[in-house]
């Protein structure tokens, strides 16, 4: 039922196509199209004007039977390095030839979409109302998906989003995470002449670091120091420096602890010091958890079972657009289709796993969904 080779056409030229995060209007166009062939009412939001790219996302709809709407999401944005992808196929693999990522993060999962829906619609098959998002700025903040859903254009009751490896296994869980920029501002002096007069940031700050807790804090909570930016030479004493960091956590109550402790650490080294330090959180997502016996869960079961896959369920340490449209209030799981090493110039998509999601998006369309 699926074709594969027209699977594997449109994923080498939407490859071709360079997509960066705040420049994914051209593969907008290719995908655009093809969404149009299928049948669909494509329109784009405006997402360009809070994400400062060069389009927005897509959003395409089907009528169909019954009123449970069904969603496919996927990100149109490429992390770098993203542009000039020569993508070259070695047996079951498809590899990036050159100094680049893949884009299988989510080409992989665009292109099983479009063929898993593809199969339904040449074939004219019964299917419920489908809604497909196809967003930008994914990698950057989910800042596609962020837009996308506070427009309140989505009407779908679940949602599915293809952003995985392995088809099997279904991420039901994800953590929230909060983003931290603190500036230390110290003050300057001659760092030989009149040291006493100055006051250090980098060591205030570095006071501050030295006693969080970072890394792995429990099974469901993790803490980061990503970025450190500040002095100017060696013979001043440093005035300024900003330090970015991140926490993330399953459970929103020990995310807010994390937090407030780092905010509290920082504010001690400075007092301790002489200096200030100005201190900016942001929820960057919200966590979600959709439990075991979630007729969601059910449903994916069936359509998997049909498809050969055993469901085996998993939380994951990452956010995705799905934080976003679980906390729209559309359950919405993350499931595979055959990215690995992603993030990575090793990046590579498995192609039987790429097949197995688009006929995945296939049953969980055909599959009678109760209208409730
Ligand atoms: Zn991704």
């Amino acid at each position: 039922m699926i074709d594969q080779e027209r699977l594997l056409d449109d994923f080498i030229a939407l490859t071709r196509i360079d997509r960066p995060s705040r420049r994914e209007a051209a593969a907008a166009r290719f995908l655009r199209r093809r969404l149009q062939e299928l049948g669909a009412t494509v329109m784009e939001d405006g997402a360009a004007t809070s994400t400062g790219g060069d389009g927005g996302n897509l959003l395409a709809r089907w009528p169909g039977q019954g009123s449970t709407t069904l969603l496919f999401c996927a990100h149109m944005d490429v992390v770098t390095p993203a542009n000039g992808i020569e993508p070259r196929r070695e047996d079951d693999l498809i590899v990036s030839a050159g100094e680049t990522v893949l884009g299988a993060d989510d080409g992989a999962g665009l292109c099983a979409i479009l063929a898993g829906i593809r199969a339904v619609m040449e074939y004219d098959l019964p299917h419920p109302p489908l809604e497909v998002l196809f967003t930008v700025c994914e990698e950057v903040g989910l800042l596609g998906v962020k837009y996308a859903v506070a427009q309140g254009q989505l009407t779908a009751k679940y949602g599915f989003t293809f952003d995985g490896g392995n088809p099997q296994e279904v991420v039901i869980a994800g953590p929230a995470q909060d983003s931290f920029t603190i500036t230390v501002l110290g003050k300057a002096a001659h760092a030989g002449v009149h040291p006493e007069e100055g006051i250090n940031a980098i060591q205030t700050a570095a006071q501050a670091i030295a006693s969080l807790p970072l890394g792995r804090l429990d099974e469901e909570t993790t803490a980061n120091i990503g970025v450190i930016h500040g002095g100017q030479a060696t013979n001043i004493v440093p005035d300024l420096v900003t330090i970015e960091g991140e926490a993330r956590s399953h459970d929103p109550q020990k995310l807010a602890e994390v937090t407030q402790k780092i905010a509290q650490s920082f504010t001690a080294a400075a007092l301790a010091n002489q200096a200030v330090a100005k201190i900016q959180i942001e929820r960057a997502y919200e966590a979600f958890h959709i439990p075991l016996q979630h007729p969601l869960l059910t449903l994916l079961q069936a359509a998997m079972a049909k498809t050969g896959l055993e469901m085996q369920t998993t939380a994951s340490g990452g956010g995705s657009d799905s934080n976003v449209l679980n906390a729209a209030g559309i359950p919405t799981v993350t499931l595979g289709c055959g990215m690995h090493r992603v993030h990575t110039t090793d990046e590579y998509l498995a192609i039987p796993e790429l097949v197995q999601a688009a006929r995945l998006v296939y049953q969980l369309v055909t599959s009678q969904v109760d209208n409730g």
